[in-house]
């Protein structure tokens, strides 16, 4: 037995992990509840009405580094990623809570501007800040939030309805928020004075929550499955893959990808399909939609938001299968999505 190596948690890998922990939970659920699995958890409220409430968790040195993200930014990204999951069930965001763990010698003023950037994105999205819990830390900052929101049940998007032949779909540009993390990393803070490297940059510090999209594809019968963009469409899809039993085929031709992106990935020799589709924290939405409705609503989101509604692939009935193409041939793509606790 001394020998036996015992099972670590980055052996599990983050899905590994919610799939050991979740079992006996999901099983006590009553009907009606739609707990761990999806992107927010949905509970009955008052006829049609369902509450979602969703909760992230943010560490200094795992999700954001202090020393470079302004406490502005990270006030208004704290609570973005939060309202992206409730955009992915096609909600309206209403109440939040904060808990925060800050080291002592934490200057106010950096606090003062951490609730500037919050109440930024607050007031435009009608959040309020219910509550929450203060604790000195003895680790670097730690940043916890949950928001509730509401929604009409009928037209919640769960994770699990695809079907084979959907065309799978993004509400925006794949790519720029990994894009503007690499400038970032790569200490390319002077990648600000070039548009191309301020626009990466902004949209890594400041994602967009797809709120109004979310709830007009949420209106529309033809779209089955949904959720949003925060791990990278290769560790999204197999999110949706396993909910709803089924594969994907993704072609990498059709990878929405901005011309900032482009340029940037060829100053710095990026492989542009692998920043697309193994990068993070876009807050898109990830859609799938019956395939013989698609070209309509794409027109009607056109109309509605001025921007194209991009197919990027097609699920298929190959349980677990997630292909990549390249011009009608199969390929490898390099890397793999973001995976807590496997890559650190
Ligand atoms: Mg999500």
């Amino acid at each position: 037995m001394k020998n036996q190596k015992k099972l670590r948690i980055e052996d599990l890998g983050e899905f590994g992990f919610i799939a050991r922990f979740s079992r006996d939970f999901l099983k006590r659920l009553p009907a009606g509840v739609t707990g761990i699995g999806d992107d927010c958890a949905v509970i009955p409220w008052k006829g049609r009405k369902k509450l979602l409430v969703t909760t992230d968790l943010l560490i200094d040195g795992v999700h954001f580094l202090k020393e470079r993200i302004s406490a502005r930014d990270l006030g208004y990204k704290s609570l973005a990623v939060n309202l992206s999951d409730i955009a992915a069930m096609g909600g309206s965001p209403r109440w939040a809570f904060l808990s925060i763990a800050i080291p002592a010698e934490t200057e106010v003023s950096w606090l003062d501007e951490f609730f500037r950037g919050w109440r930024q994105l607050a007031a435009r999205t009608g959040v309020e800040l219910l509550g929450g819990d203060t604790t000195k830390s003895r680790a670097g900052l730690v940043i916890n939030v949950a928001v509730l929101g509401e929604a009409d049940g009928t037209h919640i998007k769960y994770r699990s309805s695809a079907r084979p032949g959907d065309i799978v779909a993004v509400t925006d540009n794949l790519g720029d928020s990994e894009g503007g993390l690499r400038l970032i990393l790569r200490g390319e803070e002077k990648s600000r004075t070039k548009p191309e490297g301020k626009y990466l940059i902004s949209r890594h510090y400041r994602p967009h929550p797809h709120l109004e999209e979310g709830r007009f594809l949420a209106g529309q019968p033809e779209v089955r499955a949904m959720m949003d963009v925060s791990d990278g469409i290769d560790s999204d899809l197999r999110r949706i893959m396993e909910r709803s039993g089924c594969g994907v085929m993704v072609f990498l031709e059709q990878l929405p990808i901005s011309p900032a992106l482009k340029k940037c990935a060829g100053r710095f020799n990026w492989n542009l399909e692998e920043v697309a589709a193994a990068g993070g924290e876009d807050y898109c939405l990830l859609l799938t939609v019956a395939p013989e409705k698609f070209t309509g609503l794409a027109e009607k989101f056109f109309r509605r938001f001025g921007r194209p509604l991009p197919a990027i692939g097609q699920i298929t009935d190959e349980k677990g299968q997630l292909r990549y193409f390249r011009n009608g041939h199969q390929v490898v793509l390099e890397k793999s999505g973001y995976d807590h606790f496997k890559h650190g």
